[in-house]
């Protein structure tokens, strides 16, 4: 940006630069012309009052040569002389101008003939040959009078004009120069200042109107809304995970998606509508005479379902993601800018709900805001200063009934909000940019757990850890495995990592990479929370998992639809030909606990089976477990029913 106008102001000044240089040359040009003028008309003057005292000379000559007084050789001389004036005169640029004077042509022509004709008489003249002098001189008489006027005129009327006019022409020429380039100029200063002001008001990536520019606009429609008594919505718009897509694919890339949304965002609202790109990955939309909210909605909806689509980014299919949030004026304040205020409220909160969404603001969301702000600064205080805890849930192996492995669960008491679920401090993460310091933490205590109940001398049970979206694709998340492995001891074939579906799918092309990756190390990936999202049996097969775990929302659903024992056991039936295990999570009724076993699944969490605990219970569950003191066994159960 700052580039282009240095270029453009250097060229500027060039221009400036030519045009005085120009000017300067074009004046001497015209000072050099109007001295070569000056000269030549000096010159034609000069060589026509040069023929009249030639002639005169002739005739002078003549009459001494008829008095004895001059001999034919200087005759001659005089003769020869007279005939080169007249050549000069007919002849010759310089004399141009005199030739046009009225009758001159003719005069020169008619002294020429004479001259040629008289020629072999002069040459031939004799001593005494007087009477042919005195012939000769009366020949040449008659032209005396044609040749004073001649002269006078060459010095003064016409010619005195046509240096005049001459001299105007120029002048007329080189000011007409001066005006047309000065017109150019100021027009050029014009151009450059009206793309100045465009620049300032546009982006020059996207060509959509800046922050200025919109908030301009703003006013404009402010006061419109107001005289026609009209609603009008603000929508703010954010891409999701941007930063992850100009970090995979560099930043081209990601100025190729930019200038798409834009397009996309144009396509969706009317000529009447503003979109601008307000910077980074932030765009505004100004809907203005908005009959119902309905309108809003729909518009919302059609942005999101737009901006979803794919694109093609270095031969990625990448499918983008926005969140945006959705203010009504005058509805929700009667300040325009407070209207714009309350969309980023919105679209902040509507930031924390998974994929792409949209939120209308809500005067509650204030408090949601201050809140959220407020647990992202303890959060960040309570990781540094270990004021997290992790409970532990057994997964038990339903055919032995033992507990096999725990899953760590975040637990984080606030001091004034109280209990806040792991799933909102995942949020807040990774909205404030935490993820990677809280999975780094978890990852290390849960290992660090484990190598405990180890030394404890308690059975030996894997550690499934739960790792937030961000750490997949923003951070170094096999670097923070080899490092927690390395500091706890812990034997790396005990940890699983939970990996959520939804993780997996939004970047369906890098994740099977990253995964491999994991594997490598010699831990296990379980997908979590299987079902809920988008899974592809042929995604399934590409993802190197080891373990699925069936959402709890399933097992539970089978108390109410008996149908649902059908889903989990063609789960299972997939499991078991790509030779995965499979935990059924969330397990709270003996029935569904039965059901579950006579499928055949391998492995169940719930609590039924028990609670996450913490560490102390945990290891009372493993020693009481170690004095045969089962959670549960398949093989214990009575009266079992087929529900299926
Ligand atoms: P999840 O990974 O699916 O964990 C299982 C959740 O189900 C846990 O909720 C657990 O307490 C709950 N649960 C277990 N058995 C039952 C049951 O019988 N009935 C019901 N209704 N719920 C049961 P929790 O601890 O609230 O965690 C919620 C989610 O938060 C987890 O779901 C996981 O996605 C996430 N999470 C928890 N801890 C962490 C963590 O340390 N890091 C990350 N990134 N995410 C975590
Ligand atoms: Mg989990
Ligand atoms: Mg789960």
């Amino acid at each position: 940006m700052f580039r282009v106008r240095y270029l453009r102001v250097t060229s500027l000044l060039a221009v400036i630069a030519i045009f005085a240089f120009s000017s300067i040359i074009s004046y001497q040009r015209y000072t050099e012309a109007s001295k070569i003028l000056d000269v030549t008309l000096k010159t034609g003057a000069w060589a026509s009052s040069e023929l009249e005292g030639e002639l005169l000379r002739f005739l002078n000559t003549l009459d001494l040569f008829r008095i004895g007084e001059r001999t034919p050789n200087d005759l001659m001389l005089r003769f020869d002389l007279l005939w080169s004036r007249i050549q000069v005169l007919r002849v010759g640029e310089e004399t141009e101008h005199l030739r046009e004077l009225p009758g001159a042509q003719e005069m020169l022509n008619k002294l020429d003939q004479l001259m040629k004709e008289v020629d072999p008489v002069v040459l031939n003249l004799q001593v005494a040959d007087i009477q042919t002098a005195e012939q000769l001189g009366e020949r040449y008489r008659t032209f005396a009078p044609a040749v004073r006027r001649f002269n006078v005129e060459s010095f003064s009327g016409r010619t005195k004009l046509l240096e005049l006019r001459s001299t105007h022409d120029r002048q007329h020429i080189f000011f007409l120069g001066l005006l047309i380039s000065g017109a150019v100029l100021v027009l050029m200063l014009l151009r450059e200042n009206a793309r100045s002001r465009a620049q300032a008001l546009h982006d020059p990536m996207t060509g959509l109107p800046n922050r200025k520019f919109f908030h301009d606009q703003l006013k404009i429609a402010e006061a419109r809304s107001l005289r026609a008594g009209s609603r009008m919505a603000i929508y703010l718009i954010d891409l999701d995970d941007f930063k992850t897509i100009n970090d995979s694919y560099g930043h081209s890339a990601g100025d190729r998606l930019l200038i798409e949304v834009a397009r996309r965002l144009k396509d969706c609202v009317r000529q009447q509508d503003t979109v601008a790109r307000l910077g980074g990955d932030e765009f505004a939309v100004i809907q203005e005479a908005v009959d119902h909210v309905d309108v809003s909605a729909r518009l919302a909806r059609r942005i999101c379902k737009q901006i979803m689509l794919p694109i093609e980014l270095n031969n990625n299919r990448v499918y983008p993601s926005a969140s945006i949030g959705v203010s009504l004026f005058p509805n929700d304040s009667e300040k325009a800018e407070q209207v714009l205020i309350n969309a980023d409220t919105a679209m902040y909160l509507a930031k924390k709900d998974d994929g792409i969404s949209y939120r209308f603001f809500e005067p509650e969301m204030n408090t949601a805001i201050v809140r959220r702000k407020r647990l992202s600064n303890d959060l960040s205080i309570a990781i540094k200063d270990n004021q997290l805890a992790l409970f532990y849930q057994p997964i038990v192996n339903l055919n032995t009934g033992k507990i096999e492995a725990t899953e760590a669960l975040l637990r984080w008491h606030h001091e004034d909000y109280g209990y806040i679920s792991p799933l909102e401090v995942v949020s807040i993460a990774e909205q404030f940019g935490l993820a990677n310091q809280l999975n780094c933490w978890v990852l290390e205590q849960a290992c660090r757990q484990n190598q405990r109940w180890i030394e404890q001398q308690l059975p030996s049970l894997s550690v499934s850890v739960n790792i937030s979206p961000t750490m997949y694709t923003q951070y170094d998340l096999v670097g923070a495995v080899k490092k927690a492995l390395a500091v706890s001891g812990m034997d790396a074939n005990l940890l699983v990592l939970e990996v959520t579906e939804d993780t997996t799918m939004r970047d369906i092309e890098t994740s099977p990479d990253i995964l491999k990756k994991l594997r490598a190390l010699d831990i296990s990936l379980a997908l979590d929370d299987f079902g809920t999202g988008y899974s592809s049996l042929s995604h399934l097969k590409r993802l190197p998992v080891q373990k699925l775990k069936i959402d709890k929302s399933f097992v539970q659903d089978l108390n109410n639809i008996p149908t649902d024992l059908r889903f989990i056991r063609t789960i299972l039936s997939l499991a078991q030909s790509l030779e995965l295990q499979v935990v059924a999570e969330g397990i709270e009724a003996e029935k569904n606990l039965k059901d579950l076993c006579l499928e055949g699944c391998h492995y169940g969490q719930g609590y039924l089976l028990s609670r996450p605990v913490q560490p102390n219970e945990m290891a009372e569950l493993l020693k009481q477990q170690g004095a045969d003191k089962l959670l549960f066994s398949c093989g214990n159960l009575t009266n079992i029913e087929n529900t299926g």
